[in-house]
């Protein structure tokens, strides 16, 4: 007591009313730092916002204990940099989920998915070529199709390339190459083409596919060219061509549209709309090899 009564004395705060002052004063300034540090991260109780699940520690490398769902809420135990380690009322289910999925204000984290395609091989097929020009239209362009599958190809293999991708033609140049030589090997398999009728009339775009192995990856894409571009979908098929027969990699048959039918020769010649179907393809890839 002595001490104190030193201290309060130096201080010169003997003086009961200043004693009370100050005290008050220090238990407002505690006051208005704990309101400010307050945000929803403090509440013991979260929300699960989306369906996710729960992990038996603070990263996605860990394994999975059970999936949790929307509108769930659990305790809230401790957190780890982004991660909540929390437990449901009765006990039963206790892990770790990534903040981002719940009511806490967490922004995610990249996603390691991000670049799917990195360091995966996709060759890339550009139909016909040299004295085989593939289909060709009646309008005064007399678009060939050799020209702009090569063009197409050579255009989505920069797009490829920009996500990492080591990307395999099999032609580079305007030259003939046999259906044989054109099966080379790599993580997934592009042909390009586009599509001819008598009839004007007939548009949009096929995605083929042969072999069981090559069915997820037409699906994909078909549904990637149908959100995204112009064409008209048509969708995926089966059908018995070589280079999907001939070929053991998950590999595709794109008809990109019909140069017989002078909209779509319009889209196939021109640049900005051929884009828009490239990025298709690359976000049907990229979907592809997330999974
Ligand atoms: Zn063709």
């Amino acid at each position: 007591m002595n001490r104190i009564n030193t201290w309060l004395e130096k201080h010169n705060l003997r003086n009961f009313p200043t004693l009370i002052v100050v005290v008050t004063f220090v238990v407002f300034v505690f006051m208005i730092i704990s309101f400010l540090n307050h945000n929803d991260e403090d509440s013991s109780t979260i929300y699960v916002t989306e369906d996710t699940e729960l992990r038996t520690g603070p990263s996605p490398i860990y394994p999975e204990v059970n999936s949790i769902y929307k509108g769930q809420n659990f305790h809230k135990i401790s957190k780890t940099g982004k991660w909540i380690q929390v437990e449901s009322s009765n006990g039963k289910e206790k892990g770790w989920v990534a903040g981002w999925h719940t009511n806490l204000n967490i922004e995610a984290d990249a996603n390691p998915n991000a670049k799917p395609l990195k360091d995966k091989t996709i060759v890339l097929d550009p139909g016909h070529g040299g004295s085989d020009q593939g289909a060709s239209s009646n309008t005064k362009k007399h678009s060939r199709e050799k020209v702009y599958t090569l063009k197409t190809a050579k255009e989505l293999k920069s797009l490829l390339e920009k996500e990492g991708a080591v990307v395999n033609m099999t032609r580079e140049a305007d030259e003939y190459v046999s259906l044989e030589q054109r099966n080379i090997k790599g993580d997934a398999y592009i042909s390009i083409h586009n599509d001819s009728l008598k009839s004007a009339k007939a548009n949009g775009s096929t995605v083929y596919w042969y072999k069981d192995n090559q069915e997820a990856l037409a699906e994909t894409i078909s549904a990637t060219l149908q959100k995204k571009a112009l064409l008209t979908s048509k969708g995926a098929r089966q059908e018995n061509y070589q280079v999907l027969r001939q070929t053991d990699v998950p590999a595709v048959l794109l008809e990109l549209g019909y140069i017989s039918n002078p909209t779509d020769e319009d889209m196939i010649t021109d640049k900005l709309h051929r884009h828009i179907l490239e990025e298709a393809v690359v976000d049907g890839l990229r979907s592809y090899f997330s999974e």
